[in-house]
């Protein structure tokens, strides 16, 4: 078991607040933290037992000027977040009062640690496996209920779980092919049982993976959101209806063409589903300098975006800038809103005929916003969205669950044409080492390096 040393973090934002904490994990950490904080019943850390507090002071180590009031808990190892002995210092929560009592954490020893380390050590300490790990940083980063409560699943395990048993047909599939290979001579005179069953084995995984990534389009917008981008030319309501869906005035509404010229991005909750919305410049062309970076941007948006809603005023008649507009985004994953259904109208079903998903609304007056909503989760949901399955919402999970399934139904391919045994093998280890990325069992270190590096400090 590789050795740790003991480090130390701020685990709460920085800024002013009630409380900050700080978090010191590893073998020293009692020992470190005795050092420099003093209880007010004057009695020593040693006798401190697991999962109890003590209100102190923490005091400068050299001359013992007081730094702060704290309140210490300790949690021993491996009943902790990192399976270390932890002990988390609860000190006021400015900047000046967290920033001093880290400072004499470090003197008295600890190491300041690095992004996510806390979390990597739980992880190396084997109390959670990657997938958990990772969504430790879902959690924090949730946009919506519906996000948080797909990380606590993640996190709690569902996906480990279910990876694990697809290695476990893996790893039945291999002792399979090994037994027929160790105790037959003549490849000819293997049992003919024995390629039935492999056979079958990876049928139930292929049937599995295919399960697991069906939803996983579902699960990346679940997790990172929805991304939206509204676009039409200037006044046809895009900043209206960002506000409407916003319910807060964030974008400037001004009836001067061309005034929402930054791209803003804001999360919307839609029925637990993230969404977010891109506020365009509109699509034009214009020389003047300060509105083409957000034409420019606009059209990166666009090219991003999962979906985008092309606006037209229908209080006025059909432009060529519309038209522009419209060409540019028809072949994209786009919802028609036309919009002022308050006002008269003077586009006619004819000039429109070639749109799909036409949604009539009135920003400002908030008509046909819901059936807005609707068809989009009809476009990404099937119309429902589940809370309570699993669903692979990692972009690095699903890579992962693609090379295997790929490789699983190579080898189900070759069993099929009756090839070796040994070359079926190679292509179920192939599949084993890619589903083992995901938990973690098989990856480089590089690659979990990398992996914690996206992680706060202090967690
Ligand atoms: P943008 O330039 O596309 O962002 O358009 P704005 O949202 O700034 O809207 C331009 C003008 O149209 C503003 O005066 C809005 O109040 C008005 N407007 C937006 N939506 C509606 C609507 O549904 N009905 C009516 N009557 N006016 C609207």
């Amino acid at each position: 078991m590789k050795e740790f040393d003991t480090i130390c973090g701020i685990a709460t934002p920085i800024g002013e607040g009630g409380i900050s904490i700080i978090r010191v994990s590893g073998d020293k950490s009692k020992e470190i933290v005795n050092k420099i904080f003093c209880a007010k019943n004057g009695k020593s850390m040693d006798d401190m037992k697991s999962y109890t507090m003590r209100y102190g002071y923490i005091k400068d180590i050299n001359n013992k000027d007081t730094i702060d009031e704290v309140i210490i808990s300790f949690m021993k190892g491996p009943r902790s977040f990192t399976a270390e002995d932890v002990i988390e210092i609860n000190c006021h929560g400015g900047v000046i009062s967290t920033n001093k009592v880290l400072e004499e954490v470090i003197k008295a020893g600890a190491r300041l640690s690095e992004p996510g380390e806390f979390t990597k050590r739980a992880f190396l300490n084997g109390r959670i496996d990657l997938s958990q790990a990772e969504a430790v940083m879902d959690i924090i980063r949730a946009k919506t209920d519906l996000s948080m409560k797909s990380a606590m699943l993640q996190h709690e395990g569902a996906l480990s779980k279910e990876i694990n048993k697809l290695r476990e047909y893996m790893l039945n599939t291999l002792a399979l092919i090994e037994y027929a290979v160790d105790f037959t001579e003549d490849e000819e005179e293997i049992d003919p049982d024995i390629p039935i069953k492999v056979e079958s084995e990876i049928k139930k995984a292929i049937d599995k993976m295919h399960y697991l990534l069906k939803n996983a389009d579902e699960g990346r917008i679940i997790r990172d959101g929805l991304s939206l981008a509204i676009v039409g030319k200037p006044n046809v309501g895009k900043s209206s209806l960002l506000n409407a869906l916003l319910k807060e005035k964030r974008a400037i509404v001004t009836d001067i063409p061309g005034t929402t010229r930054d791209v803003i991005e804001e999360f919307i909750s839609l029925d637990g589903i993230p969404i977010r919305i891109t506020d365009t410049a509109g699509i034009r062309e214009t020389d003047d300098i300060v509105e083409k970076i957000g034409v420019e941007k606009s059209r990166e948006k666009i090219n991003e975006a999962d979906l985008v809603i092309l606006m037209l005023d229908t209080s006025r008649e059909l432009e060529e800038e519309d038209r522009k507009i419209i060409s540019s985004i028809i072949d994209k994953n786009y919802i028609a809103l036309l919009n002022k259904v308050d006002l008269e109208n003077k586009i006619s079903e004819k000039e429109i005929e070639d749109l799909n998903n036409k949604i009539y609304v009135s920003a400002k007056e908030e008509i046909g916003l819901d059936n807005l909503k609707e068809k989009i989760k009809e476009m990404f949901f099937s119309g429902s969205v589940s809370t309570e399955s699993l669903i692979i919402s990692n972009n690095r999970h699903k890579q992962a669950l693609y090379r295997a399934l790929e490789n699983c139904e190579t080898a189900y391919e070759k069993v099929k044409t009756n090839e070796f045994l040994d070359l079926i093998s190679i292509y179920v280890t192939a599949s084993l080492k890619a589903l083992g990325e995901i938990t973690g069992s098989e990856l480089e270190e590089d690659l979990v390096n990398k992996i914690f590096k996206d992680f706060c400090c202090g967690k």
